[in-house]
């Protein structure tokens, strides 16, 4: 099986979780990414972002809009935290 190393830590080592839909979750044994291999399409992706996310925040676009943004921004500033970690340990 061809895998593509982590998006969060460039760790290449992961582990299957379990697999659903003919999809084959699986966790960074480095950082604990938990991801959907191989990425979902564009199209599953819409799918997954406009219709399961205002049915867990409620269908008023007002109310979780801004979580969704909010979420965006933390997810964000986690990679970037982590991008500053390696960039500190490798010393450069
Ligand atoms: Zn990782």
């Amino acid at each position: 099986m061809n895998v593509t190393v982590c998006e969060v830590c460039s760790g290449s080592t992961f582990k299957s979780l379990f697999e659903k839909d003919n999809e084959s979750y699986q966790q960074c044994v480095t950082c604990g990414l938990i991801r959907i291999y191989p990425q979902p399409s564009d199209e599953r992706l819409n799918k997954i972002y406009n219709e399961d996310y205002p049915q867990i925040w409620g269908n008023d676009e007002n109310v979780y809009r801004p979580l969704k943004e909010k979420l965006n921004r933390m997810i964000f500033n986690y990679i970037k935290a982590r991008e500053r970690e390696k960039t500190e340990k490798s010393g450069y």
